[in-house]
């Protein structure tokens, strides 16, 4: 049987990946992952585990401590704002974790090399998004590589959510039955619960249901 390793973060994107692997690989044969790098927002880490939960799949949460020691972004380094609209003038947001998606997927990679598990799937996207380089086909596709090589496996990466536009991937959650796992979720830069309504996670967030005419799980819950 072919099994499957989701690296969920509690947001929106990775429940959403992780609702087209129970529909793609089967319940008994999904198992998620989540990082605990030294996020700001700890609850990101209890929402992954309560949507694991929802899902009936199991969660292992690991550490990786190095990011909050390196600095220099908003989403590990307290003293740095997040900014409420990205600098134009700069290349990245201050949300830019450098090599975060490597490091994540090179662990995912790692952890189901030892379970034997095959695929593995994360909701990185290159389309609507705030330009993240980590989160393009043609990086995912080298690391790919990288770690066939490197671990000699034939893992592969699946990226369901690649192309889709954020009004497409609330369309695929819905059709997914991943709505009412959207309740549990977590997305605002703020981390504030109920989401602040202003950051540009939220209001990236806002457009995508907006324009997919369904009303947002989590807004109704708060
Ligand atoms: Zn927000």
């Amino acid at each position: 049987m072919e099994r499957a390793l989701v690296v969920l973060s509690g947001g929106q994107d990775s429940t959403t990946c992780l609702y087209w692997a129970l529909d793609r690989f089967g319940p008994s044969a999904v198992d998620t992952v989540t990082f605990d790098y030294g996020q700001r927002h700890r609850i990101e880490l209890d929402c992954a585990a309560r949507i694991a939960d929802h899902a009936g799949v199991p969660n292992t949460c690991l550490p990786i401590d190095t990011f909050s020691a390196l600095g220099g972004d908003a989403l590990t380094d307290p003293e740095i704002d997040v900014a409420a609209t990205p600098d134009e003038a700069a290349c990245l947001p201050n949300t830019f974790v450098p090599g975060r998606n490597l490091i994540f997927l090179t662990f995912a990679a790692a952890y189901a090399y030892q379970q034997g598990i095959g695929h593995l799937v994360t909701g990185v996207a290159q389309t609507d998004y705030s330009g993240y380089p980590d989160c393009r086909e043609e990086t995912i596709s080298a690391l790919q590589r990288a770690l066939r090589l490197g671990m000699e496996s034939e893992v592969s990466i699946h990226t369901p959510l690649m192309h889709l536009s954020k009004k497409e991937t609330v369309e695929l959650a819905r059709d997914l039955g991943a709505l009412p796992a959207m309740a549990l979720t977590h997305t605002c830069y703020n981390g504030e619960q109920p989401p602040c309504g202003a950051c540009a996670a939220c209001e990236l967030r806002a457009k995508g249901f907006d324009e997919a005419n369904v009303a947002d799980p989590l807004l109704e819950a708060g």
